[in-house]
């Protein structure tokens, strides 16, 4: 085995993702830790000039997977090539982000590899000369840390690793593709497009994120909503939602932070009327900075907030809005 950390990259229209970038950051790291290098895998058709930028974002060698079998994602496809390159690589570590693609394919790949997957892993560190994760369990409420016989597979949440910077040159390395159209289980044939242009609740650095208590934007909680959304403009930030107020039709599922939501780590959450159900907390306490608005002073999410405003949306979010407006110009 080497001493190198293999690192899938995730790229979307042709560019790569925060996360994807953030993934690469800890494999430099992890790689400086273990006295290899960071090798970054891109897949995807046409990729070959922003591959060849990824040096700078930390790897010491970029392998690039493309060709016309790759020109739309495919989960099979996507495993079959990081597990063939964990083997020609040897890496002693294999990462991805913990995003719903990665989510979708990495597990497959380390069970095509023979191998288990630390999913959502929050830390990365190095004992006794082996690559170890660190996840968090129970909703939060403790931390495991992974360690693996052979290669250790992670998957790492979005917004907690730092990007890297580097000066390596590299020009990608063409890979192999090992498998024809027709091996293919599954392949994405389209990919639908949400609002244009809106921040997903998963990468922004600010979330505004509203609960049950905003009430009915179709009804009496239209103002409420309208003045969540004025808050999220003021700070460039995305908007989430509890399950609650995704149950009940008013903000999309794509919104929604929580166990069975997105996990989010932004470096700034403002929980307005939620009452902080340990399955939302499960996907916001890794926040760095979280406030809390709520009219009740005993509610679950003050005991996680870093800043508590006991208080009625109605008064408090347009307050906060005006008074942000000033502060920031
Ligand atoms: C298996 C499972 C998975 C789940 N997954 C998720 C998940 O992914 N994400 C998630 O969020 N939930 C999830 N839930 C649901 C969770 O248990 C809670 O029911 C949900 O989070 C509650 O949403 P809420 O805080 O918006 O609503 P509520 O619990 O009804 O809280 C509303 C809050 O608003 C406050 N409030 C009301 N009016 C005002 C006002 N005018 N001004 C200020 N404050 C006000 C109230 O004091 C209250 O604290 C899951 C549940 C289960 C069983």
């Amino acid at each position: 085995m080497s001493n190198d950390v293999l690192v899938f990259v995730e790229f979307a229209e042709g560019k790569a993702t925060k996360a994807g970038l953030q993934a690469l950051g800890a494999a430099h790291t992890l790689a400086g830790q273990l006295g290899g290098s960071a090798i970054a895998l891109a897949i995807g058709d046409g990729l070959e000039g922003e591959a060849g930028n990824l040096g700078k974002a930390g790897a010491g060698k970029v392998l690039l997977a493309g060709g016309d079998a790759v020109a739309n994602y495919s989960p099979d496809g996507y495993a079959s090539i990081l597990a063939q390159q964990a083997e020609a690589t040897g890496a002693a570590a294999v990462l991805a982000s913990a995003t719903p693609m990665g989510k979708d394919f990495v597990a497959r790949a380390a069970a095509k590899a023979k191998c288990g997957l630390a999913s959502d892993c929050t830390e990365l560190k190095v004992e006794g000369g082996k690559a170890q994760a660190v996840r968090p369990v129970y909703a939060g409420k403790a931390l495991v840390t992974v360690s693996a016989p052979g290669t250790l597979w992670a998957t790492l949440r979005p917004n907690v690793f730092a990007e890297a910077s580097s000066d390596n040159a590299t020009t990608p390395e063409a890979v192999t593709v090992s498998f024809g159209p027709g091996d293919l289980k599954a392949v994405v044939a389209e990919i639908v497009a949400g609002v244009k242009g809106k921040l997903d609740v998963a990468e922004a650095e600010i979330v505004v994120s509203g609960g049950r208590g905003l009430k009915d934007p179709a009804g009496e909680g239209k103002q409420n909503w309208e003045n969540l959304q004025a808050l999220a403009e003021v700070l460039g930030a995305a908007t989430g939602a509890s399950r609650a107020v995704v149950d009940a039709g008013w903000r999309p599922h794509g919104e929604q932070v929580g166990q069975t939501g997105k996990t989010v780590s932004p470096k700034l959450y403002i929980a307005c009327a939620i009452s902080g159900a340990i399955q939302h907390l499960a996907g916001m306490s890794g926040s760095k900075v979280i406030v809390a608005i709520n009219k009740d002073e005993n509610a679950p999410i003050f005991k996680v907030a870093d800043y508590g405003i006991v208080g009625m949306v109605e008064d408090v979010v347009p307050a906060l809005t005006s008074a942000l407006k000033e502060a920031l110009g």
